[in-house]
């Protein structure tokens, strides 16, 4: 189990025991024993929740929410910072209501608010029982209908801040508001000019396209002040992309935002809250290091980080200390849920067997097998290349007529015999990354039931690396290399970069699949933007979600479920009326039965099938 790097990258919510269950991987359950993943797996089987599965861990949602407001208490404290800390869970990074509800209900106890970066989450917001003094922070384009809600929401107990992101927005809001009597809590979003590395690099600097630049801040404090809405004014925001894996930048990120917030106080603005945005990272790869996959920085250093800075440039400046927001949302949630999936298939690129070559075979074929007699760690590199040789040519003349199918089949099996030898040398010698390379495209394919585009979106997009591994017989030495392939017909849904304890590699150390035995793999931290970034390529829609709190006996609780999409609710989004597809369907097939083409049993065995299947799951099922 130890190739997999779970000690390195699991947080300490993920385990495999070293004695104990039989090679699972487990979940840590603070208050008892871990519990098996494979076992909830199995538990949900049996109540008819099938794979691919989300499994969300209730208390890994809960904790990583108390750690961020208890690390902010603490560095509060120890700084003896006289402001609070009053964050808010960006709704964009997972808006299932189970997610945002818990969030709310847990954040309660530390007046946790919420962000809206659109209309939509305005109304999830809206519906929210949040805390008196938790804050509802809007961001993102606005238009009137919008602005309104958000004033008069603040009439029914909310703290709505509008972020106002152009000086056309402030006209906007100023017109809305004196037509409602009602001034508006408000804040100046600021375009900073630091730039952070990564994936979300543009989100930062001075051409990103959020924020105002410095003139228009200053002209929105005039106008504020032209208007006597200068009192309004009370949030600084800033947001420099998702991921900030360098805690060096942290801190000039929030040095530079505290220089606007210093400059516009001296221009009268009244400002209590410095909301600096997302950007919390998450080590997915367990380095510690400063990369697009790790941070180098701990949870109470990045409280830390803010905190102090914050503290001494407000003292510098001679400014009370005000309130500290962030609106993180990929370090509150990513932890908390995991992607299950069972292997269907596999195609393996090797063989365990040599086909008899008799030896009046074709020349090439004998000297493909002949490559068995020079091989060796040394001269692997060689062997390799002239493997491929001998086959490439023989499928040369096998597309020009020159060699037949049951001869170039032998000719494979020979090859893939000789993949098997080649792989087993690699393991121990030291390769080139030339050799990597051709090994590479010999790996293993294991199919699985899953949509990467659906499931695991940023994958595709972006390269995000999640840890992936087997769950189950780790006490086994894995016998294969193998890449990742999805079930849509895609060849770009496919996982070929994972996270191994030695390092980043192109394949996934895999068992061979045993007869009649599912074999379970676990992609883990999909919790942040996952889930609703995910699209319905091939159709494949929504899969089963469950929520499990671990109990005081070591076992789980089933306590949220959402069932997949079924066919006929994917057919709907892409505006198919099941019913009227049925009805065209089963007139196809009477007219059928009619001309004696097909029987009444087949007419019942077709119909059932089609109607069995619009309401069933849209991945394999078994
Ligand atoms: N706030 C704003 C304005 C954002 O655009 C985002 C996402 O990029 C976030 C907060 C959440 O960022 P993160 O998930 O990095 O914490």
């Amino acid at each position: 189990a130890e190739i997999y790097g779970i000690d390195r990258w699991g947080h300490q919510i993920l385990t495999v025991l070293a004695n104990g269950d039989a090679g699972l991987v487990d979940v840590m359950n603070p208050k008892a024993a871990p519990v098996s993943i494979p076992s909830i797996v199995q538990d949900l089987g049996e109540r008819g929740i099938n794979s691919p599965i989300l499994l969300r861990v209730n208390s890994f949602l809960q904790n990583s929410l108390i750690e961020l407001n208890q690390g902010f208490a603490k560095a509060i404290s120890d700084y003896q910072f006289e402001g609070q800390y009053r964050g808010v869970f960006p709704i964009k990074v997972n808006q299932q209501a189970e997610v945002v509800e818990r969030l709310v209900e847990t954040g309660r106890q530390f007046s946790y608010g919420l962000e809206v970066g659109s209309k939509p989450e305005l109304l999830i917001a809206l519906s929210q029982n949040l805390a008196k003094d938790s804050l509802l922070i809007c961001n993102g384009v606005k238009d009137e209908e919008f602005i309104r809600l958000a004033i008069l929401s603040c009439k029914i107990g909310f703290n709505t801040i509008i972020v106002l992101e152009s000086p056309k927005e402030l006209d906007l809001v100023i017109r809305v508001s004196k037509a409602l009597g009602e001034k508006p809590r408000l804040g100046v979003r600021i375009k900073l000019t630091h730039k952070i590395t990564g994936y979300w690099a543009e989100s930062s600097g001075d051409r990103s396209s959020f924020g105002m630049t410095t003139d228009n801040v200053v002209a929105v404090a005039e106008r504020l002040k032209a208007e006597g809405m200068d009192d309004c004014l009370i949030l600084q925001h800033s947001h420099l992309g998702s991921q900030i894996s360098d805690i060096i930048d942290v801190r000039r990120i929030v040095n530079e935002a505290c220089r606007f917030f210093t400059e516009l106080k001296a221009l009268g603005m009244p400002l209590q809250f410095l909301d600096l945005g997302g950007g919390l990272g998450v080590d997915y790869t367990g380095e510690k290091q400063s990369n697009e996959n790790s941070i180098n920085y701990s949870l109470p250093e990045y409280c830390e980080a803010i905190v102090e800075t914050v503290k001494y440039a407000m003292d510098e400046a001679g400014i009370a200390h005000p309130n500290i927001v962030t609106e993180s949302g990929r370090g509150v949630v990513a932890l908390s849920s995991m992607l299950i999936f069972d292997v269907l298939d596999t195609t393996l690129y090797d063989s365990a067997t040599l086909p008899e070559v008799d030896s009046d075979a074709h020349h090439l074929i004998r000297d493909l097998l002949a490559v068995q007699d020079y091989l060796s760690t040394k001269r692997l590199q060689e062997c390799v290349n002239d493997a491929i040789y001998y086959r490439d040519e023989m499928r040369a003349l096998f597309r020009r007529g020159n060699m037949d199918i049951k001869s170039l089949a032998q000719a494979e099996t020979v090859f893939r015999f000789l993949v098997a030898q080649f792989k087993k040398l690699a393991v121990d010698t030291e390769t080139s990354p030339q050799l990597d390379e051709q090994l590479g495209h010999f790996a293993d394919i294991y199919h699985g039931n899953f949509s990467l585009f659906q499931s695991l979106p940023d994958v595709w997009a972006i390269d995000q690396l999640h840890p992936i591994m087997p769950l189950q017989r780790l006490n086994e030495t894995p016998t294969r290399q193998a890449m990742l392939s999805d079930i849509t017909c895609d060849s770009d849904g496919k996982v070929d970069r994972f996270v191994l304890a030695d390092g980043i590699s192109k394949t996934l150390p895999v068992h061979d699949l045993a007869e009649d035995e599912a074999y379970y793999i676990g992609v883990f931290f999909v919790g942040a933007y996952q889930e609703t970034l995910g699209d319905l390529h091939n159709l494949f829609g929504d899969t089963n979600v469950v929520t499990v709190a671990l109990g005081e006996d070591g076992n789980f609780d089933l306590i949220h479920e959402v069932e997949g999409d079924t066919i006929a609710e994917v057919l709907d989004y892409v505006e198919y009326e099941a019913q009227a597809c049925l009805s065209t369907f089963r007139k196809r097939v009477d007219r059928a039965v009619s001309e004696k083409q097909l029987s009444i049993s087949e007419r019942r065995v077709l119909i059932e099938a089609y109607k069995d299947s619009l309401s069933g799951y849209t991945y394999f099922e078994k």
